[in-house]
């Protein structure tokens, strides 16, 4: 399996030569927090997949609604023509789920990068129905991660992910990330971050001409970028500004949504209404390939005024409003919201922090760590006055560490990902760190 897979699968993120020198881990088996490999070894997955099943590998219900319809239904298309059940249904949920955040349809799509190129169609769209054709340009943070696709690439606030694609869609304007542990302002100070970024905002604004910009779109909380957390005041501000000036507010709650942040969404979290939201990942807990971009009623209210462009939307997924994925969210919210995940993530959350904090104080590697409920991570550098990011190869010892000693984490860069399930115990989080302590000393420190 090992030498089929070195040879016939291109894996994302990773060169071919890699799979063969450092063979990824066959994993064949998940139940509750744990995934199984396939020598029969348990490990707590400390990254929920891809920060995605929420509800970790047993889920029942859900397993039991896309087997019942599997059987009642598995696909039929739903364009103009023709609808199922279980995406009616779902949207109905998904409108009082969201309803706070001023949510009020729902667009289904196939995953985040589908849910953020729509987001952003949509809003190009909604100024052209609006007369303002020349809003055309998109704002996003530094840090910031979208997806593939070129227009979720182009937003991106990385330039490693975008440098092998250029060119990409022209006027992107990229703001500094609310990262406290480096930043170009000169301070660690989270709230003058945030005031030097909205100012950022406002000067783009002016030199670009308002009337040229569709929409800003970012992270309630960074996930992909390192787990930034942004200053409370950062988002509300960035809303005034949007209001100000006619820019739509895009929330890419592809994380965020359905309670991983100790909040049951990322722009409540901070008090914000966006105009579009994007969902995906835990919408369907992994299990099925699935979301959905929220459409607020600004949005809505002008799609639905024009009967001519209502008619004539070119855009949609074969497999947008898939009733086995509808079936399976619908199982999933209502789940999340019976066990009420955001609690158990904000108080697990709590206690994986103050473990890191802990962690921070023994260990001299650990230059930084943040953290929001369950999204963590743990930054290592080799140097804390300078604060010189650790190599590739510290990074995979402290990851190898926590593997042998049972726990499933994520890096990317020199930063320690934690993500875990949203039903973890304190127990589930002891073991975390314990692992992660391992790795910390695997890698001589
Ligand atoms: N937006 C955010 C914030 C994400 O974290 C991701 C995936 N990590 C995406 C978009 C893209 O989602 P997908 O990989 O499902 O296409």
């Amino acid at each position: 399996l090992t030498e089929h897979n070195a040879r016939h699968v291109w894996h994302p993120m990773a060169h071919p030569a890699e799979m063969r020198a450092n063979p990824p881990v066959i994993i064949s088996g998940g139940e509750g927090t744990e995934i199984i490999d396939i020598d029969g070894k348990r490990l707590l997955d400390g990254v929920g997949g891809l920060w995605n099943v929420n509800l970790g590998y047993s889920c029942d219900p859900v397993k039991q609604a896309i087997t019942a319809q599997l059987n009642e239904l598995p696909y039929y298309s739903a364009f103009r023509g023709t609808t199922n059940g279980p995406l009616i249904e779902l949207s109905v949920a998904l409108a009082e789920f969201f309803a706070p955040d001023g949510m009020v349809r729902s667009f289904f799509t196939s995953g985040g990068s589908d849910s953020v190129e729509t987001a952003l169609r949509l809003a190009r769209q909604f100024h052209k129905l609006n007369g303002q054709a020349e809003r055309t340009k998109f704002v996003s943070l530094k840090k910031g991660y979208h997806g593939t696709h070129f227009g979720g690439a182009s937003v991106n606030g990385n330039q490693n992910f975008r440098r092998a694609y250029e060119p990409l869609l022209p006027g992107t304007i990229h703001l500094a990330a609310p990262y406290a542990y480096r930043n170009p302002f000169n301070t660690d100070d989270p709230k003058v971050i945030a005031e030097c970024i909205v100012q950022q905002f406002a000067d783009e604004i002016a030199f670009h001409g308002a009337d040229t910009i569709a929409a800003l779109i970012m992270e309630p909380v960074l996930g992909a970028g390192g787990v930034i957390v942004p200053h409370e005041g950062l988002m509300p501000s960035l809303r005034s500004l949007c209001d100000k000036h006619g820019i739509l507010l895009i929330a890419d709650e592809v994380i965020t949504a359905f309670g991983r942040t100790g909040a049951w969404s990322g722009s409540r979290l901070w008090g914000v209404k966006p105009d579009l939201m994007c969902t995906a990942k835990a919408i369907t807990n992994g299990y099925f390939p699935f979301g959905a971009v929220m459409i607020g009623s600004r949005v809505a209210d002008v799609f639905e005024a024009d009967r001519t462009a209502m008619g004539s939307i070119g855009h949609g997924y074969t497999y947008s409003g898939h009733p086995v994925g509808a079936a399976a969210a619908i199982a999933c919210l209502a789940e999340t919201i019976k066990k009420d995940l955001p609690s158990n993530a904000a108080a697990r959350g709590v206690e994986l922090f103050d473990g890191l904090e802990a962690l921070k104080e023994r260990y001299p590697l650990v230059g930084d760590v943040r953290g929001m409920g369950l999204m963590c991570a743990m930054e290592l550098v080799s140097n804390r006055e300078d604060k010189t990011p650790v190599g590739k190869d510290t990074v995979a010892k402290v990851y190898k560490g926590a593997y042998e000693a049972g726990v499933m984490v994520r890096t990317s860069g020199n930063n320690i990902i934690l993500s875990p399930t949203l039903i973890i115990t304190s127990q589930d989080v002891a073991r975390i760190l314990e692992a992660l302590q391992a790795g910390l000393k695997a890698a001589g420190n």
